[in-house]
């Protein structure tokens, strides 16, 4: 009997595994200013055309990579950023699943080039539609550029279902300002077609959160700092009087990695509990430190969901340091510009 099971060439199994990992450009934004933050980069420039849909492209100054790992950073499950499944409980990087290269590589046409500090020569390899289309040695400075044009080429369902360049370049600049506030020691600029949008010099993180949303942010932060047995908590959240109605400028993050979490979100607002006006949201910049062992990151392939072995106190430990805060901050309301 003959059998009808066949195991799904790469680079169909690479497009499949792409639907999951790139919805849209800042999908690609996210992946490649990740990538660049493991790498070690202390300089990241974003440059994008016309809301990502012609061009995304992230240029670092991080470690790069070697002639072998250049061409090897576009198979699928290649990663060096773990080696066991045991890793993920002590994780220090963003990535790890080892397949945002291939799955973009799989759906657009991208141009990588790269150089370790300790190498000559650089490698400069351009891949469309999974296939490698050349390969050659370049004269480069250190670190790495990926550039991604023609996203969404061979899937037109998925290049149609794209949303005007307004709402495509919003989730850019969402994903761009997670990573700029999780990063406050990382130079970041930010290019869209031509014009600087974004240009945060290294800083503080109350500098850092100021310099992204500019205007009068200072003076609406009141400072949050906690540290417990299972957690340090530190960063701000807004003075009530600034909260406002639809949702303010509300960021989480655990070790440096954004995350969306509904049960933290409420714990916070609990925390107002009483000194909001009807319906108005607070802004908030929080930042948890826990051991990589006390969570896990792999619930989504987007990895901005977080599962916490004890999230109840967490909830209770969040709360009652923010209202702590608020209610310092009452007495004797100081301005630390310092922070
Ligand atoms: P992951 O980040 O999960 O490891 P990726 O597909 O995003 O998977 O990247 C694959 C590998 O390519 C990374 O593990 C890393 O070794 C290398 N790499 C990717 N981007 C960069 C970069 N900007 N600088 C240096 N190395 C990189
Ligand atoms: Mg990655």
């Amino acid at each position: 009997m003959s059998s009808i099971i066949q195991l799904l060439p790469d680079h169909v199994a690479n497009q499949i595994a792409a639907g999951e990992v790139v919805q849209r450009p800042a999908s690609v934004v996210k992946e490649l200013l990740e990538n660049a933050v493991d790498a070690k980069a202390t300089d990241i420039k974003l440059i994008i055309k016309d809301a990502g849909k012609a061009l995304v492209q992230v240029i670092d100054n991080g470690q790069g990579m070697s002639v072998t790992d250049a061409r090897l950073c576009f198979e699928r499950h290649a990663t060096s950023k773990i080696r066991l499944a045991e890793d993920l409980f002590a994780l220090g990087t963003k990535g790890f699943r080892g397949e945002a290269l291939a799955s973009i590589a799989a759906i657009a046409h991208m141009e990588m080039k790269t150089k370790q500090e300790q190498d000559e020569l650089g490698t400069q390899i351009v891949i469309e539609g999974s296939k490698f289309v050349s390969q050659e040695a370049a004269v480069l400075p250190k670190g790495t550029s990926f550039a991604v044009k023609n996203l969404f080429f061979n899937i037109p369902a998925r290049r149609n279902f794209l949303k005007s360049d307004t709402v495509e370049y919003r989730h850019i600049v969402d994903e761009f300002q997670r990573v700029a506030l999780a990063h406050p020691s990382i130079h970041f600029t930010f290019y869209h077609n031509g014009s600087e949008m974004f240009n945060l010099p290294i800083s503080t993180l109350r500098q850092r959160v100021v310099n992204v949303f500019a205007g009068k942010t200072n003076e609406k932060l009141v400072p949050v700092q906690e540290t417990t047995d299972i957690v340090t908590i530190q960063g701000f959240v807004s003075k009530p009087e600034f909260a406002k109605k639809g949702r303010g400028e509300q960021f989480f993050f655990v070790n440096d990695r954004f995350i969306k979490s509904g049960y933290l979100h409420h714990a916070i607002m609990a925390a107002y509990d009483g000194i909001l006006k009807d319906g108005a949201q607070p802004s908030y910049f929080l930042y948890l430190d826990v051991p990589p062992s006390a969570i896990d990151i792999n619930i989504h392939p987007t990895k901005t969901e977080i599962k916490f072995d004890d999230e109840h106190a967490m909830y209770a430990i969040l709360r009652a340091s923010i209202k702590h805060s608020l209610g310092q901050f009452n007495i004797a309301p100081v301005l630390d510009f310092d922070r």
